[in-house]
């Protein structure tokens, strides 16, 4: 396809030359499903409720009608906070201004993300000279504003981004507290991966009249992921993914455990094999978290250990290999998980090491997926008949099984 041609397409959204100019650069040929729909929804200043998961394009999807709205009603001087974007983790905000700063490269609006886990004078600082776009976990906003640092008075967009997993860690109160802090005149946009009840009695309480989109069937994983069972008794999975990722010279792996000492542990044998590997959780510095993700990106490490909060929202083009090493209890989250890889339109491939404890949670995936994922049987990793299943033990801080809400925690932004 042409630039112009290119260009044309996210053109007839109505988009300025500026964000054209910045999308173009980005080498977005056409817009994505839910780009078409929340594009010209946002821009026309309705309340939006959209079902989208990631990598389906959404943060565009809101990002560029929202720079589009701003940079029109831009006034001279200081610039004062009009838009907040709300985020369950510390990845996926920073990751969300990281997208917005390069849209708004050249309509002059400024952004800014702010999370804990790191200093909070950097970000007094930068509130004081003044941003256009917050991007923020909800704890982190909420010390800022009982210190009186951070003015949401003037605030015309409210975005919460995932928030079907905001209210899985926790955060529905320090939500509601937000919401007395901005204009109740405003627009919200409100994205989720689902449409839950508790997603909707939200909606309910907090927008007017919201336009609904539904993008690709819900919790239907990719088609662009090539997915993969290796049937393999529990002790022998380590060995067995050292091997699959040594024999088929797998370069970027993204692997799931269930558990951060899980992921520790996997991440230092794996290291012991041969294979550079770091582990990423919520017990890890922001500092040691962001490292472990910029080499990942980079491809100066080949594997990353993730749970799956840590790993949620996590953007890495064309990421090819993600395994589960151990399935989640949710079967929501294998979706989630999976979904880190064949993203808008590139090819991924999605293994998962399932031993017999795993096969009812790999039953309740494929009936949610409605998909039966193919076996294959490794040569020299047979599981052995005659091991009798043994139930899950239950991650020590995770969510509990059979439960998509995780029990209230303090500051859950600070510390996964
Ligand atoms: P998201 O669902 O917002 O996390 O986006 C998933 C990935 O798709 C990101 O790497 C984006 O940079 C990329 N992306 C977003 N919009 C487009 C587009 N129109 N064409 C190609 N890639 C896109």
């Amino acid at each position: 396809m042409s630039t112009e041609q290119n260009q044309s397409s996210f053109q007839s959204l109505g988009l300025s030359n500026d964000i054209l100019r910045a999308v173009t650069e980005c080498g977005y040929t056409t817009p994505t499903p839910i780009q078409q729909q929340a594009i010209p929804t946002v821009m026309a200043g309705h309340d939006l409720l959209a079902a989208a998961q990631t990598g389906t394009g959404k943060t565009a999807g809101f990002t560029l009608p929202l720079l589009h709205k701003l940079s029109s009603t831009k006034t001279e001087g200081k610039p004062i906070i009009k838009a907040l974007i709300l985020t369950p983790t510390r990845e996926l905000a920073a990751q969300v201004e990281d997208n917005l700063n390069t849209y708004a490269k050249y309509t002059g609006l400024k952004s800014l993300v702010i999370f804990g886990g790191v200093g909070i004078n950097p970000q007094i600082n930068a509130l004081r000279r003044g941003v256009d776009i917050l991007v923020a976990t909800p704890g982190r906003l909420l010390d800022h504003s009982r210190q009186g640092t951070v003015d949401l008075s003037k605030i015309d967009v409210l975005i919460l981004d995932e928030a079907d997993r905001m209210l899985d860690m926790g955060f529905i109160h320090d939500i509601k507290k937000v919401m007395k802090l901005i204009p109740e005149k405003r627009q919200t946009l409100l994205f989720s991966a689902t449409f839950s009840s508790e997603i909707k009695a939200l909606s309910q309480q907090f927008m007017q009249q919201p336009k609904l989109i539904e993008v690709a069937r819900q919790n239907a994983a990719a088609d662009t992921i090539e997915q993969r069972v290796y049937p393999v008794d529990k002790k022998r999975k380590r060995e067995l993914l050292s091997y699959l990722i040594g024999s088929r010279n797998w370069r970027q792996v993204l692997v799931f455990t269930r558990t951060k000492h899980g992921a520790n542990r996997l991440a230092t044998q794996l290291t012991d094999d041969g294979l550079p590997a770091m582990a990423i959780h919520g017990n890890k510095s922001q500092g040691a978290r962001t490292k472990a993700l910029a080499q990942f990106k980079a491809g100066k490490l080949r594997v990353l250990v993730a749970t799956d909060i840590a790993a949620r929202g996590i953007d890495i083009d064309e990421l090819p290999h993600v395994i589960n090493f151990e399935l989640p209890q949710v079967a929501e989250d294998y979706v989630h998980r999976i979904g880190r890889t064949g993203r808008a339109g590139s090819e991924g491939e999605a293994a998962s090491l399932v031993c017999v404890d795993e096969h009812k949670l790999l039953r309740d995936i494929e009936k949610l997926t409605k998909n039966e994922i193919p076996k294959d049987v490794i040569p020299g990793f047979e599981p052995d008949p005659s091991i009798k299943p043994e139930p899950i033990q239950k991650p020590r801080t995770g969510r509990p099984q059979n439960s998509r809400r995780a029990p209230r925690q303090k500051r859950p932004d600070a510390r996964r």
